[in-house]
């Protein structure tokens, strides 16, 4: 059994926007689940609609094996992390941690444990006496977590928790939620626009796009077996390089891929059919090479150097587009020519006009 599923789910809003279009979706007992995606792709209303905060235009949402709809919010044993905060300004650190249990009338001593414990683990014992309206973005969203685990409900649902910390605060908060997951084995479903986040997070990461699932896999998959061109494009730092041509095939040879007035050999059990294509290669899978081997290199001019201090970014342009490689070694000369060979057991094809990987 799983600890919930969306069946056929969707959602249209009054106004006809349609936030959800036949998700389905298991998600296992204790697990980790990143759900990412650009802004408006339906993160948030799947929370919602799970955590009873709105209701779903048609299908289902099991809650372990019990329907949802039949659940009021405060019967679902989850809880929320809003981006917002949502934190009782009139109330106390303390009382706003307290909330949950004392609304489900728990022992004082047990609520008094619970909040003091959790406000140890995030840096807030300092802070128990101060209002929300006292507090940095940064401790407000701590609190806001400390809600959340002084509870600890079955299921936790996290909307972008870290979006307001810095840097330094967000990488440990990160680990720290990474470390609360491997003690407590929350069910937990996570959005986030950062995919740092959903690599090193998410068990398994959730792609959404305009109200539908474009891609479920754990990160290994997500990264290296992009679904989709536009999941190759939202995962990777920095983006995947993608190189609009064709592949052309003669008889009795290997086929080619044709970039402009250039020419390289491909495998014919790795290319595609012949036809317009889209070749994704990641800077990690071009390689800087002295000099030229014609069929096996791409010729490029080097247009900028972007120093990284342990590494260097160069930028790069070929046949009207633009790429970007990674290099430990020295950087060349900006203008100078320089040759990149490709990969190719990391080559990612995609279809120009779907978008579909081939
Ligand atoms: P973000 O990353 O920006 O938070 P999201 O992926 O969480 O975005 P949702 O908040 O789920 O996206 O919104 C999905 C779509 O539904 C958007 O087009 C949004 O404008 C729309 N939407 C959300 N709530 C409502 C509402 N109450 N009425 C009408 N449209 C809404």
């Amino acid at each position: 059994m799983s600890a919930v599923s969306f069946q056929n789910l969707s959602k249209t809003f009054p106004d006809g926007t349609r936030a959800l279009r036949g998700v389905d979706l298991e998600i296992a007992e204790g697990e980790f689940i990143a759900l990412v995606g650009p802004s408006g792709c339906g993160k948030t209303t799947l929370l919602r609609i799970l955590a009873g905060l709105e209701g779903p235009s048609s299908g289902t949402v099991l809650i372990g094996d019990t329907d949802a709809s039949g659940l009021e919010p405060g019967e679902r044993d989850l809880a929320m992390v809003f981006q917002n905060y949502a934190l009782f300004p009139h109330l106390s650190v303390f009382e706003n941690l307290a909330f949950g249990l004392r609304a489900r009338k728990r022992p004082k001593d047990e609520v008094d444990q619970a909040v003091r414990g959790v406000a140890d683990r995030l840096g807030l014992s300092g802070l128990l006496k101060r209002k929300p309206g006292e507090l940095s973005g940064g401790q407000r969203q701590r609190v806001a977590l400390g809600r959340l685990l002084s509870r600890n409900p079955a299921i936790h649902l996290l909307d972008e928790p870290l979006s307001n910390l810095d840097a330094n605060l967000r990488s440990s908060m990160r680990d720290e939620l990474a470390r609360l997951h491997r003690e407590h084995g929350r069910t937990t479903l996570y959005v986030t626009h950062d995919q740092v986040e959903a690599m090193t997070l998410g068990q398994r990461i959730c792609v959404m796009n305009e109200g539908e699932i474009v891609q479920l896999g754990p990160p290994s998959e997500i990264y290296g077996r992009p679904a989709t061109r536009f999941v190759a494009e939202f995962f990777g730092s920095p983006a995947i390089n993608l190189l609009a041509g064709q592949v052309a095939a003669e008889e009795g040879k290997d086929p080619r891929f044709l970039l402009g007035g250039q020419a390289l050999d491909l495998v014919a059990k790795t290319a595609p059919t012949p036809g317009p294509a889209l070749l994704g290669l990641r800077p990690e899978s071009l390689a800087a090479v002295p000099c030229s081997e014609p069929g096996s290199t791409l010729e490029t001019t080097l247009d900028r150097v972007e120093d990284l201090g342990d590494s260097r970014l160069l930028r790069l342009s070929c046949e009207s587009h633009e790429l970007v490689i990674r290099t430990d070694g020295e950087a060349p000369a900006t203008g100078s020519t320089v040759h990149l060979r490709p990969d190719w057991e990391r080559a990612h094809w995609f279809d120009p006009s779907s978008g579909a990987r081939i």
